[in-house]
């Protein structure tokens, strides 16, 4: 069987790369929820129409059902993330985070980790077919972040998510809609590479760059995720529930406020559901106190 029909030894697989890179653990993440991932949407600018069924409750105001804690952890002000040594791996029980997390500035601890993204060749196919990393954009202490599936054509070709068709609709959900500047959120995805024709990231794929998800995630620190189709709230919070069940909700992931909406190709794909992705930044605007 290949791998990439079996999570299991696709986790296994990241598990041992991960490890041969100093870094002793994978951040809470189960073999049973890589097998569900990315099967209910199709490329990160394709993704199916009927993935993202639009739920009964769409009409229904979206309510906050999951209490999110005050205090979280806040990795970049512990000086015991500036472990640089990649070496070391008996040091902190956060690993593997934390190994990269070589700053406390999320300016500075950014751009290292982007420099290790960058030279990421973890995954069998991206690093041959991709003609650079796309890291994320934006503001590196924003308050709200969104996190879309893996880069597209364009995104390849310029190194910055989000800048084709579905990007220019995501710039005017911030803009337009939320009345917010795109420079003052930031926006990365599950993956770093682009798939070959946009398919959906392998799981061994999004295995071996969620440390990378998790630690960019970690540095910019937002008090808010939103979460950009099935594929990204997925694989965020590590379950099987389809993104017309999850809409509705603020969910909480490790301390972090997560709202779900549509991915903007689906609703490029699909304009009628335009309006359930409005309800979901709406919710998502009132719990920022926006509206
Ligand atoms: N779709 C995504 O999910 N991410 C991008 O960066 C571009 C398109």
């Amino acid at each position: 069987m290949a791998n990439s029909d079996n999570p299991n030894r696709a986790i296994a697989q990241a598990l041992n790369s991960w490890r041969q890179a100093g870094l002793d653990q994978m951040p809470q993440y189960s073999a049973s929820m890589e097998a569900n991932i990315g099967q209910a949407e199709q490329g990160a600018e394709n993704p199916s129409p009927a993935a993202e069924t639009i739920p009964d409750s769409a009409a229904q105001a979206p309510s906050v059902t999951e209490p999110v804690p005050e205090s979280r952890v806040v990795p970049t002000s512990q000086p015991s993330l500036l472990t640089p040594d990649l070496t070391n791996t008996s040091s902190s029980p956060n690993m593997p985070d934390n190994k990269l997390i070589e700053s406390s500035d999320p300016v500075e601890a950014l751009a290292m980790l982007q420099k290790r993204v960058a030279q990421c060749r973890l995954c069998k196919v991206l690093p041959e077919t991709r003609t650079q990393t796309v890291f994320g954009v934006g503001n590196p202490r924003a308050r709200l972040l969104f996190l879309g599936e893996a880069p597209g054509a364009d995104e390849d070709a310029q190194g910055i998510p989000f800048v084709g068709r579905s990007g220019r609709l995501l710039t005017d959900m911030i803009e337009k809609g939320m009345k917010i500047s795109r420079d003052d959120v930031y926006i990365c995805n599950v993956l770093r590479c682009r798939p070959p024709q946009n398919r959906n990231p392998l799981p061994e794929e999004a295995a071996f760059c969620r440390p990378f998800m998790e630690a960019q995630i970690k540095i910019v620190n937002p008090e808010f995720i939103c979460c950009l189709g099935a594929v990204a709230a997925k694989n965020l919070l590590q379950t099987d529930t389809s993104i017309g069940k999850l809409r509705g909700t603020i969910h909480n992931w490790q301390g972090y406020k997560v709202v779900c909406t549509y991915h903007p190709s689906y609703l490029l794909r699909n304009p009628p559901a335009k309006k359930d992705a409005w309800i979901d930044l709406q919710l998502l605007m009132r719990a920022m106190g926006l509206m």
